[in-house]
Order: structure tokens, then C-alpha cells, then sequence
């Protein structure tokens, strides 16, 4: 395993170590009780060392020891962390072979992407536009328009997820966008910080126009695959899942185990 310098979706770069096999699959069960500490401890234990913070203030993104404090990075890094985790710890592991429920037919269809950033790979990264750097640099809160009044916001990092994620245990049936919005959100002109919740919860189409909005100032990774099932030949987007197979890829040694199964009978005869 050769260590491997990152360029993360802000501009940080991060020397990436690969893990251990046992330090994969104790992710999975970690993922059990929360996902937010899992990732973390799976991209600490991956980190060799901060290179650049980018725009990350030094102070609060190094620490000890060169590490990088995985909880004070924004989301969409964290995201890109745990596809490098997988690219640096296994030779292959930039194609995911996965299976993905269909969303019109009861079946399951195999499909496959490349980890890779473009053009190597399938995965598209994109950078905060410098305006929206320099905010973010000087920690300025991010502003959109929406119905005629100003809604000023932040971007969201490990520690908001982790708020997140502790709100959803206590309202199980909250939608979490809702509550990721409901952080993200700082203020709205002219509204109490209590009626915040029901003005999101409320919000129409212009709600995507307001996401589509954000994005456009954040940086990120894009994780939606395009999939056509293999039996009803649908075609429809699904979000790249995070679960065992991209974590402990067992597929590729099945297909390998098999492979020799049939190499070794076919040199018998
Ligand atoms: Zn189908």
C-alpha cells in the first residue's frame, strides 16, 4: 500500500494511508450505531498527514501531529475522504461494482463505476467559485434569496452532521434534509428563529431553486449514478451507496476465487 496525496473538493490535500482489511469491516459495524463516527474514524485512520489546509483556517483544521480534525472539515470533504479511503487502500478499488435496487421493479441490477476523478475516472468534482472561497476563508455567512427575502447560511461540516444525526434519534420521524436545512439555515430576513423549522418544512418548488442556489456556491463531489436495470430496462439515478461492498469489496475476490476454481479444473482435463 503506497501512501497517496488527495486533493479534496475545498483544496485541502491530505496524504491517504491505506487501512487495514479489519479496520475496513470494523467501518460497516461501526456504520450500525452511527454513521457520522464511523466515517470519521475511518478517515482518521486514513489520514497520514494534512499537506495544505486550502481555505481551512490551520488552526482549526490541523491537529496533533500533522492529522487533520475529520469533524471540523465541511461535508462535501468528508464525502470525497471516504473515496479516497477506498482508492488508497485497495490496488483496484477504483471500480465499485455494486448492486442497486431498481425503483419500478422488484429486482436488484448490477452496476458498475469507476471512483476516479473525470476524465480518468466517473466521478465529478467541483470546486467553490473563488467568490464563494473567499467567504468561506474569511468564515462570512453565504446569502440566497428565496420568496423575496434574504436567507443567510453556512455550510455544513462533520460536527453539524453529528447534530444531525442525534436529531433524527429523537424525532425518527423528521425527514433529515429538513434537519440538515434547518443548521444549514442561519437566518431568514425578517422571520423568528422559531418559526424556522415550519418556514422549511413549508417551502414548495422553490425549495429546489434555494438547494439548486447553494450548490452553486459550495463545493463537492457528485455521487448520483445513472443505473438502467438489467430486467425492465428502466433507466433512473440512485445515490452511490456507502455500505459493506464499498467498504470490504468482496465481489472481486469471489470473481477471483472463481476464476482460479475454473482455471485449475480446466488444466485437469
Ligand atoms: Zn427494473
Amino acid at each position: 500500500m503506497t501512501n497517496r496525496i488527495f486533493t479534496f473538493p475545498t483544496g485541502m490535500q491530505v496524504e491517504m494511508k491505506g487501512r487495514s482489511i479489519s479496520g475496513m469491516k470494523a467501518t460497516v459495524n461501526d456504520m450500525m450505531s452511527s454513521l457520522v463516527n464511523a466515517h470519521t474514524k475511518a478517515l482518521e485512520d486514513a489520514t497520514a498527514k494534512l499537506v495544505d489546509p486550502g481555505p481551512y483556517d490551520p488552526e482549526e483544521i490541523a491537529g496533533p501531529n500533522d492529522t487533520v480534525k475529520w469533524l471540523d472539515a465541511l461535508s462535501e470533504d468528508r464525502l470525497y475522504g471516504l473515496i479516497a479511503t477506498r482508492l488508497v487502500t485497495y490496488p483496484e478499488g477504483h471500480i465499485y461494482q455494486m448492486e442497486i435496487a431498481c425503483m419500478r421493479c422488484p429486482n436488484k441490477t448490477p452496476h458498475k463505476t469507476d471512483l476516479r476523478n473525470e476524465p480518468d475516472g466517473d466521478l465529478l468534482v467541483y470546486e467553490m467559485p473563488e467568490e464563494a472561497l473567499e467567504k468561506f476563508k474569511q468564515g462570512e455567512p453565504f446569502e440566497v434569496t428565496v420568496l423575496d427575502k434574504k436567507v443567510t447560511w453556512k455550510q455544513l461540516t462533520g460536527k453539524h452532521e453529528r447534530i444531525v444525526e442525534k436529531l433524527a434519534r429523537q424525532e425518527p420521524n423528521a425527514d433529515t434534509d429538513d434537519l440538515a436545512m434547518g443548521l444549514r439555515i442561519i437566518e431568514i430576513e425578517g422571520l423568528h428563529r422559531n418559526d424556522k423549522m415550519d418556514w422549511i418544512k413549508g417551502l414548495g418548488a422553490e425549495r429546489i431553486t434555494m438547494q439548486d442556489d447553494m450548490s452553486e456556491q459550495t463545493c463537492g463531489v457528485d455521487t448520483v449514478i445513472d443505473v438502467v436495470c438489467q430486467h425492465c430496462k428502466s433507466r433512473f439515478e440512485a445515490a452511490l451507496p456507502f455500505d459493506a461492498d464499498f467498504w470490504v469489496p468482496l465481489q472481486k475476490f469471489r470473481d477471483r476465487r472463481r476464476r482460479r476454481l475454473r482455471e485449475a479444473r480446466q488444466n485437469q482435463i
